[in-house]
């Protein structure tokens, strides 16, 4: 059998793309295959669980477009599906005059990207969380909290119910693609598509080469651990609480993040991973090591970063420093308050000269598209992220390599 669709990868991404084929083409048929025995076992499992407004994104960007859709039709899906998730706000909150300037930036950037956020003033911030300090805070009504495991096993159950098949425990090894088709292995099983969409992650550098795809990055594993809160601190914040980010990173930095269960994580770091797939601390992978060290830039990103990095590496290896940075804006934290809790692993694309790809990155052939960088906010992104990549795919676009602002 030729399969219309084969679809790698059971993150919200590869799930999200599965459902918009099928429900732009319905009667197709689609296999979805992932390397693990079940599905959002990597990214979509191990993440903060916000679905993000978009404030962050430069106007007008492909990114700030699908991260608003995104936000509205997650929201949307999980009203359909009796997927609890709670709109709960988030104050973004300034420490010092540098950050006091950065919000100025992000509060222009909401009012142009149409999102209501209100801006606060120190008293005023102190009056809504008691808990926190700061210069000032914009506060953001629309963000919210989902578990995002949940939305991504109610995808896998509508493209199931869509005619789909899924294939847990395929892990693809070999790729083939002629004019007429594209020949997908896992050991010794074998799918045959006209049309493959490639979703993998922490993996996706590996499987476009796999492909005999051409690239200029290479993703670099970036963890991001995170403390959980006593359960007797949860009411510590009504809302979710962000530092001002740091424009050159695509990280947000270290959050004070209600969960949808009731709980409050304190995360994530954002610190160089020895491996890919690789989630207590010290987990070291060979292969992945050697892969960026032999990377050029890898060591140009590494120079350019050199400060942050050893920041990042000190808050991870000593508690204290971790705890400092939390304290800066809320300062009743005490080490105590910091439980172990898991980490995740972001996929982050490096490219030759050493830049950070903050965007999605998507490289394509005549019958394939791979995904080849899906950041924050992909999990929020991803329902228009599958339409879009179904629409692209329905209508032929021919591009080798498409890089989306
Ligand atoms: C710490 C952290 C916090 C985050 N917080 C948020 C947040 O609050 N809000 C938000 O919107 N986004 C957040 N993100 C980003 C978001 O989680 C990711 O962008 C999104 O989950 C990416 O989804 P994906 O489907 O591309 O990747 P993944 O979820 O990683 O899925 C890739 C899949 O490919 C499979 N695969 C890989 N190789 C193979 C192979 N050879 N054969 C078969 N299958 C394979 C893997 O098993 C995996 O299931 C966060 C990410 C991290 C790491």
């Amino acid at each position: 059998m030729i399969y219309d669709y084969c679809v790698i990868g059971g993150g919200i991404v590869g799930l999200a793309t599965a459902m918009a084929l099928l429900e732009k083409q319905p009667g197709s048929s689609l296999v979805l295959l992932d390397k693990e025995s079940d599905l959002a076992q990597h990214q979509t499992g191990h993440n903060s669980g916000v679905i993000h407004a978009g404030i962050y994104y430069v106007p007008g960007s492909l990114k700030a477009e699908l991260c608003r859709r995104g936000a509205a039709a997650t929201k949307s899906f999980c009203n359909q599906h009796s997927i609890p998730y709670e709109v709960c706000g988030k104050m973004v909150v300034a420490t010092n005059s540098l950050e006091l300037a950065r919000l100025d930036t992000l509060t222009e950037r909401a009012k142009v990207n149409k999102i209501d956020a209100e801006r606060l003033d120190a008293t005023e911030l102190q009056r809504r969380e008691p808990n926190i300090v700061g210069l000032g805070a914009l506060f953001v009504k629309s963000t919210g909290i989902v578990d995002y495991r949940l939305v991504a096993g109610s995808m896998g159950k509508i493209v199931r119910a869509q005619g789909g098949e899924i294939r847990c425990s395929a892990n693809v090894s070999a790729i083939c693609e002629t004019t007429d088709m594209v020949t997908i292995s896992a050991g010794e099983q074998r799918w045959r598509t006209k049309g493959l969409v490639a979703c993998a992650g922490l993996q996706s550098d590996r499987i476009a080469k796999m492909a005999g795809v051409k690239l200029d990055h290479q993703i670099v594993p970036f963890r991001g651990e995170y403390y959980k809160l006593p359960q007797i601190r949860n009411g510590i914040v009504q809302h979710l609480i962000y530092p001002v980010p740091d424009p050159a990173m695509p990280f947000l930095g270290i959050h004070l993040t209600r969960m949808i269960d009731g709980s409050v994580t304190v995360g994530p770091n954002a610190v160089l991973g020895f491996a890919r797939e690789g989630y207590p601390k010290f987990s070291f992978n060979f292969r992945d090591v050697s892969t960026y060290a032999m990377f050029p830039g890898f060591w140009k990103m590494s120079g350019t970063h050199l400060l942050s990095g050893l920041i990042e590496t000190r808050n991870s290896l000593w508690k204290r420093w971790y705890l400092y940075e939390c304290r800066k804006y809320c300062p009743s934290l005490t080490i105590a308050d910091l439980l172990p809790e898991k980490a995740g692993i972001r996929a982050q694309a490096v490219t030759t000269n050493g830049s950070l790809v903050h965007d999605f990155l998507f490289a394509r052939t005549d019958r394939m598209l791979h995904v080849c960088n899906a950041p924050s906010p992909a999990a929020t992104s991803a329902i228009p992220i599958g339409e879009m990549i179904a629409d692209q795919w329905l209508c032929g676009t021919r591009q080798s390599s498409v890089s989306m602002h």
